[in-house]
């Protein structure tokens, strides 16, 4: 007889583990399948986002941060090093072990919640009596059946048609964090969030970076001013990215991988490199789940088709994370898991789209929320920008990092604030006051009058507040 749950959640990333932490919370009997496997063949629940994802690339950038530092700026605050030398073995030793804490807190948290973890591919097999049936597969063989299911299946990277991932010359973002040697060159395709990560960590480790991207604009998505800022950082460090280009062929060999591209002039250009990462986007999965056996409908993408609340076409079927429309951010994937459990337990789960914020982990960091100031422009909304640069904030001079700004953006008559932009020292942490202020719907003015800790980075937000009435204090 089939195993009965209240909640039954396909994948355990950061949206599906978080839903079934949350549904348990409320008092749901609930399973949760993940088929990730680590090295030794066992469980290893967190997704994407724990494996190879946001974890993982931050604690390489993390160390590749102090390796730059100790080559390039101890001098600068009178330390001298000697033999500073590079155990990548351990660097990425350390980035496994950070996964496998992670792992291990993930499968503590089910049995804390008492979430019943199965290990293996969960898929869809009918509609019962008692709900929804489903098979899992792998480690664990069971059937159970579920009165809910939240499908949180993610997404995997997009390969370049004609050049598959082989993780060894042409990587994915999983090969990507696992080159057993600095690569001499490097080259890379797509200048979004994990490609400029990527990039970043291998070219403090000592590569020739090369970044080809299709776009003609750097980081379409960023605040242009923020984006120019942080191109002219990228382009002292010596990262090289190319714009307005056109990928023609990808050739591989034993010794590297060969580009034929055409720049944004129209001439053709073959850059060679030893390896070659391919970050052009990433495919929502649903491969295995036997989606289309229930009816469950999915879009031109492949994404699963949701309405505002996360509900699929089935009935009690809902989907979360990068499974769905929407940004592909692992903040976003537990906000919708926690909504949704809430909605099962028929309270009114929300997520505020409005309000996500952004980051990218290179140096200098760039984060944000809300509108750009090329969106409001498009919209025809009439503002009030400030902006304060790092330049003038004494713990940035301390600190010794001075690139970048905090520019605010607020609304020319309510003064509410409709979207922040930094690129500079610990952005990812700043942005976090500015949201709260977001969703609170504060005014420039509420930020600018509220005691920031001096010395602080986050003086130069409450200053960028102050500049929105033109009236900084420091600059
Ligand atoms: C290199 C990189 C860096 C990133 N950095 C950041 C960052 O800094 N911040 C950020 O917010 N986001 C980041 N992201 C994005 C983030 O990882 C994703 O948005 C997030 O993981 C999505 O969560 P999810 O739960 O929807 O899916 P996933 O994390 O992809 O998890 C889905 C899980 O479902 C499992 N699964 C799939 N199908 C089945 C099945 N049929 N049965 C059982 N299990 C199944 C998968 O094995 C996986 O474990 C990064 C991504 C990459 C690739």
């Amino acid at each position: 007889m089939n195993k009965q749950f209240d909640v039954v959640v396909i994948g355990a990333g950061p949206g599906g583990y978080i839903a079934a932490i949350r549904a348990a919370q409320l008092g749901f009997s609930v399973a949760c399948i993940d088929e990730w496997k680590n090295g030794s063949g066992g469980p290893a629940p967190g997704g994407t986002c724990t494996n190879v994802g946001c974890i993982p690339s931050k604690a390489l950038l993390q160390s590749s941060e102090h390796f730059e530092h100790a080559g390039k700026h101890f001098a600068d605050h009178g330390i001298e090093v000697q033999g500073l030398g590079l155990d990548l073995g351990k660097m990425l030793g350390r980035k496994d072990s950070v996964i496998r804490q992670n792992n291990e807190g993930i499968l503590h948290l089910f049995k804390k919640n008492k979430v019943t973890f199965f290990h293996g591919r969960g898929s869809f097999v009918k509609v019962g009596e008692g709900g929804y049936e489903i098979q899992v597969q792998g480690a664990a063989q069971e059937a159970l059946t579920g009165k809910h299911i939240v499908v949180a299946t993610g997404s995997s990277a997009r390969a370049l048609p004609g050049a598959p991932f082989d993780e060894d010359r042409i990587l994915s973002n999983d090969g990507a964090l696992r080159i057993p040697a600095v690569p001499g060159k490097m080259g890379l395709i797509g200048a979004g969030v994990i490609g400029l990560e990527m990039g970043s960590v291998w070219r403090r480790l000592g590569a020739e970076v090369t970044v080809l991207e299709g776009l003609p604009t750097f980081l379409g998505a960023v605040d242009e001013q923020v984006a120019k800022e942080a191109k002219k950082a990228f382009d002292k460090q010596g990262l090289k990215i190319e714009l307005g280009v056109k990928v023609d062929e990808v050739r591989r060999s034993d010794a590297g991988v060969a580009i034929d591209w055409t720049n944004a002039k129209g001439e053709a250009q073959t850059l060679e490199v030893d390896r070659l990462i391919v970050s052009i986007g990433r495919v929502p999965n649903t491969e295995g789940l036997n989606a289309d056996g229930v009816g469950l409908t999915r879009d031109d993408r492949g994404a699963i088709v949701v309405d505002a609340d996360c509900r699929t076409n089935l009935p009690n079927v809902w989907a979360v994370g990068d499974v769905v429309r929407g940004p592909m951010l692992a903040h976003k994937a537990e906000e919708e898991g926690v909504a949704v459990a809430e909605r099962i337990a028929g309270q009114h789960g929300h997520v505020n789209f409005n309000t996500i914020p952004w980051v990218i982990y290179t140096s200098p960091e760039i984060a944000w929320v809300g509108q750009t100031e090329q969106q409001l422009k498009a919209a025809g909304v009439a503002y009030k920008a400030g902006t304060f640069p790092f330049l003038a904030n004494g713990r940035a001079r301390a600190l010794g990092d001075t690139t970048g700004m905090v520019k605010m953006l607020a609304d020319a008559a309510t003064d509410e604030i409709l979207g922040v932009h930094i690129v500079g020292p610990m952005a990812s942490e700043l942005i976090a006051e500015c949201v709260v202020a977001m969703e609170f719907r504060a005014s420039s003015e509420d930020l600018a009058r509220i005691c920031h800790a001096h010395p602080s980075l986050s003086e130069a937000t409450k200053e960028a507040a102050l500049a929105v009435d033109k009236r900084t204090l420091n600059f």
